[in-house]
């Protein structure tokens, strides 16, 4: 099947929302093994917007609206569909209901009247039932196509997809789709294409690499008649990806750094704390956002001064005449600190240059050690890393996070 997608909304139009809805029905429709090969955004106006759905149409099997679902005048995506269509607008006074008892509590003086113009559908299409909100979403199959139409709130539209659209899908096809992220840290794309391009080459299952800030991700996907089938067929390569890459494999599907390391403290009760200079508690923050971490982070400090890095760490003086505070020697020191403060069995120190200034020859912007103090046993990475202040910070977090984690893999077995 080939879909397209119009998202209708002059705000997209003119910069002032993100067209998400599409990037999001983008990666579900590639998740379902459904093809696309073509988007548009049109603004609210009904002989544009008539024109683009002419031409999705004229491509694709299905075409999924996003917006223009309202009760206001401007809201005019499904009178144009039906009329495209040249279906009626039928009354539904069970909808009307369900608009009235969605709207009970904000209702005080009367219902506006313009709300029952969401209670219209076109006749023989299929609801979907709204609970977030008050526009119905639409599918309306005629003549071998079919039009799918969901409100603009992504609040509204990504249940709605996921909870009615999916399913209805999903029935349709005579295949499944399944799908699986393999997450790698510590590599490049390039590199990562290197080693597993054999595997890019296959059509079923699809091997596809995708990079992002800190991370490469490998997306395999497959078709089956069922599922398992297509599972199957995804753990061969995801054995041979393993095989290849597990190095830098960390997580999978929608894992990430800071989660995947916290819960492996947490699932083995070791306790960690954090001396941080350039982060200035960025790390202790992405810890934070863990829900239960409070069960394994024990304490940090922020310690910018070399007086902070002395009287928190107890890193020497001669370190830091010798050797300065952007080094191996005082990031280790600040480890082993922090470590015998807090008495927890990890101790992890940042000390680096985040930019954009403070940058020298020997030392430039984006040096930055990472130090892992495993009961007593002290590990530093010494990092170059690229791009602006931000980007420094992150990328200094991120390798902090992911050194915790090899230094409990390899302690731990
Ligand atoms: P409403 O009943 O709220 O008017 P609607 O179905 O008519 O819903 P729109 O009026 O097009 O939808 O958009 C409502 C809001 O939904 C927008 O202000 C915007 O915040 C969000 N929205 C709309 N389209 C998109 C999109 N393509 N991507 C992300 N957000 C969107
Ligand atoms: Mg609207």
């Amino acid at each position: 099947m080939k879909a397209e997608i119009i998202a209708v909304g002059t705000e997209i139009l003119v910069g002032d929302i993100v067209n998400t809805n599409a990037q999001f029905l983008s990666r579900e429709l590639f998740n379902l093994g459904i093809d696309m090969y073509y988007q548009t955004v049109a603004g609210d106006n009904p002989l544009r917007l008539t024109e683009a759905i002419r031409l999705a149409f004229g491509r694709a099997d299905m075409v999924i609206f996003s917006g223009g679902l309202g009760p206001t005048e401007d809201d005019l995506t499904k009178e144009t569909v039906a009329e495209y269509f040249d279906v009626p607008l039928l009354f539904h006074e069970e909808i009307k209901d369900e608009i009235k008892e969605y709207l009970k509590g904000y209702a005080k003086n009367g219902y506006p009247e313009s709300n029952w113009k969401q209670a219209y559908i076109p006749e023989g299409a299929m609801i979907l039932h709204n609970q977030r909100g008050t526009a119905p979403g639409i599918i309306l199959e005629k003549n071998g196509k079919i039009a799918v139409l969901l409100p603009g709130p992504p609040r509204e539209l990504l249940p709605m997809f996921t909870e009615q659209v999916v399913p209805y899908l999903r029935a349709k096809s005579d295949f499944v789709m399944e799908s699986k992220v393999v997450r790698l840290f510590g590599i490049g794309e390039a590199k990562v294409g290197e080693i597993v391009c054999d595997l890019m080459e296959g059509s079923n299952p699809t091997v596809a690499p995708y990079a992002k800030d800190n991370e490469v991700t490998l997306r395999i996907a497959a078709k089956g008649e069922t599922k398992e089938q297509a599972e199957a067929l995804i753990e061969t390569v995801q054995k041979e990806i393993e095989n290849r890459l597990g190095d830098y494999i960390y997580g999978y599907d929608e894992e990430n750094m800071p989660r995947t390391t916290a819960a492996l403290l947490m699932e083995r009760q070791l306790t960690v704390a954090c001396a941080e200079s350039c982060t200035a508690g960025l790390l202790t923050a992405m810890l934070g956002d863990i829900p239960g971490i409070s069960s394994v982070l024990s304490e940090s400090v922020v310690t910018y001064s070399n007086e902070a890095k002395m009287k928190y760490l107890g890193v020497l003086p001669e370190t830091l005449a010798s050797f300065g505070a952007v080094s191996e020697e005082t990031a280790r020191e600040m480890a082993e600190g922090i470590r015998k403060t807090a008495s927890s069995d990890i101790g992890v120190s940042v000390t680096g240059i985040a930019g954009p200034d403070g940058g020298t020859p020997e030392k430039p912007v984006g040096l930055v050690y990472v130090g892992v103090s495993y009961r007593g046993e002290v590990t530093v990475k010494k990092l170059n890393l690229h791009g602006d202040r931000t980007k420094v910070r992150r990328g200094t977090v991120m390798h902090a996070l992911n050194a915790v984690r090899e230094c409990v893999l390899k302690n731990e077995r």
